[in-house]
């Protein structure tokens, strides 16, 4: 098998015309050198407003290795990602940021692990340029995740990884709507590799991830992987009780032996607030995970699907369509799955 794959580059852009050109010059420059083939580019535009699309058209109008799918808005980095593992025909597919903060040049070094027999090939950050703050959450995060949740998941790896086709069949086959693909690509299991790769400084453009929606990232890891911070209230709530009956027996001991009446009307002011500040947590941690299991009951689909541009191809499936008179080899429906 070895050097005779098709390989699919998967990657997820939104908003990135002033990385474009640099990007799909370095990828294609990377696919021209790998062995094998035919090989695939697959890019998701996650509803770019800016002329993103337009660049894709043009470049998937000239080199038949180039698919584009249109998302009919912007759904996130994490449905983008799904909708390329859903898309991708590659026997082995390589998920990559759009913004050059992966280096192509890397993936011929994850095609030698694959090779090897590894199923999962990941890049692991050689160091983080984040700022300290930045840093310590990170940290906190991957402490918190790897003490709460069962699986084990690497620490700073990032989404940047090659998966073989019975690994992206498995997440494609996972239905949950909360999706942590780092996680998930740890939980599949089979043999899995961590690669050491400088992240390079974002190419050009805005990043599109802030403060907000990393923390959201960091909560879908740990809500979607645990059910320890549920636990956790139990305890701290036997904790309470046992406390609680210790002091009232302390109390009683002081009232009948040493004729002392409980006081202190501040201290229990102040215990009253902290209670009732726990219970208001715990009721928060619940209803997170209440309103999770209420996403996940509606089963909506992650993303919606504009249109498939293959070479002049363009399939529309919410339409039917498919313009420039050609027949397209991907199946109807909303969501445009293979
Ligand atoms: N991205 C996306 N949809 C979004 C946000 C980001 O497809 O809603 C893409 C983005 O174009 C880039 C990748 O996901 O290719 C990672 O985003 P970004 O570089 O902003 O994330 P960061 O490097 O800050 O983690
Ligand atoms: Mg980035």
């Amino acid at each position: 098998m070895a050097g005779h794959c098709k390989l699919t580059i998967a990657v997820p852009v939104y908003n990135e015309e002033s990385v474009l050109p640099l990007l799909l010059g370095r990828t294609r420059a990377v696919l021209d050198d790998l062995p094998g083939g035919p090989h695939e580019l697959l890019f998701v535009d996650d509803g770019s407003r800016d002329e993103t699309l337009a660049l894709l058209r043009a470049a998937a109008a000239e080199d038949p290795r180039i698919t584009v799918v249109a998302l009919a808005r912007n759904f996130g980095h994490q449905a983008a990602l799904t909708a390329a593992l859903a898309q991708a025909a590659g026997d082995a597919v390589v998920l990559m940021d759009g913004d050059l903060q992966d280096s192509p040049e890397a993936i011929p070094r994850f095609l030698e692990a694959y090779h090897e027999g590894y199923d999962v090939v990941y890049a692991v950050r050689v160091k983080r340029k984040e700022g300290l703050v930045l840093r310590a959450c990170y940290a906190l995060f991957y402490w918190l995740i790897s003490k709460m949740s069962g699986i084990r998941l690497p620490r700073d790896a990032g989404d940047f990884c090659l998966l073989s086709r019975r690994v992206v069949d498995h997440l494609n086959g996972a239905p949950e709507r909360h999706r942590y693909l780092r996680g998930l690509r740890a939980w599949v299991g089979f043999r899995q590799l961590g690669i050491p790769i400088e992240r390079e400084a974002r190419a050009s453009g805005q990043p599109k991830y802030n403060l907000r929606r990393l923390f959201s990232l960091a909560f879908d890891g740990i809500f979607s992987f645990s059910i320890v911070p549920l636990r956790a209230a139990a305890v701290l709530g036997f904790s309470t009780v046992a406390i609680s009956i210790a002091a009232a027996g302390f109390f009683v001991y002081a009232k009948l032996l040493l004729q002392r009446s409980p006081q202190g009307f501040t201290a229990l002011a102040v215990s009253i607030a902290f209670f009732a500040g726990v219970q208001l947590i715990f009721l928060g941690v619940i209803g997170e995970y209440v309103g999770r299991i209420y996403e996940e009951v509606k089963r909506r689909p992650l993303y919606v699907v504009d249109q498939v541009i293959r070479g002049a191809d363009l399939w529309m499936p919410n339409t039917h369509k498919n313009i420039a008179g050609c027949t397209s080899s991907i199946g109807g429906g909303a969501l445009a799955n293979r």
